[in-house]
């Protein structure tokens, strides 16, 4: 933590904003500063690229940065060799090649992330260091050259922002776990603002029907034209908000959000209590993936940015419409270089092809949950099924959760809108015992789910894991 973090919490709000400013110029400098432009202009042009440009284009990219990490990262130098891996069989790879090297998993990356720094680039600290926060607590520090800081904005100013019509320039609001209002039992207001940046910040722990008209006060205050951060969030405070019968003052102009699995009905509770359009936006900390929601509807994945692969169980790439691992292999990131990086979630690729005519950029189906959405066997083994595809394109579903109460004893939660039924309870049922086979299932409807500590949805709970594991 720096000590900037670390004073941060202590200060009154008024010192709270004027600290957010002087983040805001710093953020300002290395995020939007020289080239980005450029690379904005870019990651725009190639958008309308065929697959068989994007392809040439990323090949080209991917052969350079496998040299590179093989010369300069000694993490991959020493696994490579192991592997019997030349210079030459790198220097003529192909995408579909890739399924040659080694995975790198998560834990190789936590546990020395610096054996993943390349060796010949200016001494450690010019380099940018972020945390991701990750599913068991534990951070891991990812390494970034200040160039490659600015493409990883510029390809979601190009994508995420450009496509839903809005600007990373524009003011906008986030809603997140960092920094707001550190204390849980704090009475202040549940925003900042950072006047620099335009950019009001929103606490994800803080939504709750008494804390509603704090948050309403914050957005018409500020009137953010781009709301992004937690997708949950956002649909819980629209919630409130339809309940309340609260809008409010002024119509933003799109919502871009992540973090989150983002269903339909969420995204059109999201719309009506905001006036904005939901966009959905799949990304990392890592900079190794971006998946983008275009104005039909399609998850768009970005291989210029990132190249990403979707194994089944196997280990051998999963059809469309099979969900798999994620594995992520980041081509812009030279100082800490994430190749065939084991990112944790859960995917599928469409069987369908968009009509926006951005045949380069692939679409996903769907995430489908994290490598962590276990559920206990008998025997022991955790199996991830991915059972939480059950609530893909399930109607009357706003939100849905599985939860293992015992080896044979599931509850299926979910959060109905007025199309939900006893067909669509049965419907539920089967495609669960499709997944895990013939297990006592009851299905409950709630208005809230269990969420984690930090305010994310989970997909589902195994209480047999939860008794056993202190990791989560
Ligand atoms: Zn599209």
């Amino acid at each position: 933590m720096s000590l900037a973090q670390r004073i941060y919490p202590h200060l009154p709000v008024a010192g709270q904003n004027l600290a957010l400013a002087a983040f805001g110029l710093r953020y300002r400098r290395q995020r939007l500063g020289p080239g980005f432009d450029q690379y904005v202009a870019a990651f725009r042009e190639r958008d309308r690229w065929s697959e068989e440009m994007m392809r040439s284009h990323t090949v080209q990219r991917l052969r350079e940065l496998l040299l590179w990490s093989f010369q300069t990262v000694p993490y991959y130098t020493v696994r490579w060799q192991e592997a019997g891996i030349e210079e030459g069989d790198l220097a003529k790879m192909d995408v579909e090649d890739l399924a040659g090297l080694p995975i790198t998993p998560k834990e190789d990356v936590r546990r020395d992330p610096t054996a993943l720094v390349s060796t010949t680039l200016p001494r450690r600290p010019r380099l940018q260091r972020h945390l991701t926060s990750g599913s068991t607590g534990t951070p891991t520090t990812i390494y970034f050259t200040p160039q490659n800081v600015r493409q990883a904005m510029a390809v979601r100013e190009a994508r995420s922002f450009g496509w839903a019509g809005v600007s990373v320039r524009m003011p906008r609001s986030t809603i997140g776990a960092r920094l707001v209002a550190p204390q849980t039992d704090s009475n202040g207001p549940v925003y900042r603002y950072n006047p620099i940046e335009h950019q009001l910040y929103l606490s994800a722990h803080h939504i709750s029907r008494e804390n509603l008209p704090s948050y309403v006060e914050g957005f018409n205050r500020y009137r953010p034209q781009v709301l992004t951060g937690f997708a949950y969030s956002h649909y819980l405070l629209a919630r409130l908000m339809l309940a309340e019968g609260v809008r409010l003052q002024y119509q933003p102009q799109a919502a871009v959000l992540g973090s989150d699995k983002i269903t339909p009905p969420m995204k059109a509770t999201i719309a009506e209590a905001f006036g904005a359009r939901a966009f959905e936006e799949y990304g990392a900390v890592e900079n190794c993936v971006l998946a983008t929601e275009c104005t039909e509807g399609s998850l768009h994945v970005s291989p210029d940015f990132g190249i990403l692969e979707i194994l089944d169980a196997d280990g051998a790439p999963a059809a469309p419409g099979q969900p798999g691992r994620l594995i992520c292999t980041g081509l812009l990131n030279r100082a800490q270089p994430l190749i065939r990086y084991a990112i944790g979630d859960l995917g599928a690729w469409s069987k369908r092809h968009c009509s926006c005519g951005r045949d380069g950029l692939p679409v996903l189906e769907s995430i489908v949950g994290r490598d962590t959405d276990v559920v206990v066997m008998r025997d022991g083994r955790r199996l991830n099924t991915a059972v939480a595809l059950i609530f893909t394109g399930a109607r009357g579903v706003a939100e849905g959760q599985v939860v293992q109460d015992g080896y044979e004893d599931f509850t299926i939660r979910v959060v109905p809108t007025t199309e939900f039924g006893v067909e669509q309870e049965e419907k539920l049922k089967i495609a669960l015992r499709k997944r895990i086979g013939d297990v006592r299932i009851r299905v409950q409807t709630v208005e809230e789910l269990e969420k984690t500590t930090s305010g994310k949805s989970r997909l589902v709970i195994s209480r047999l894991r939860d008794n056993n594991d202190h990791n989560g």
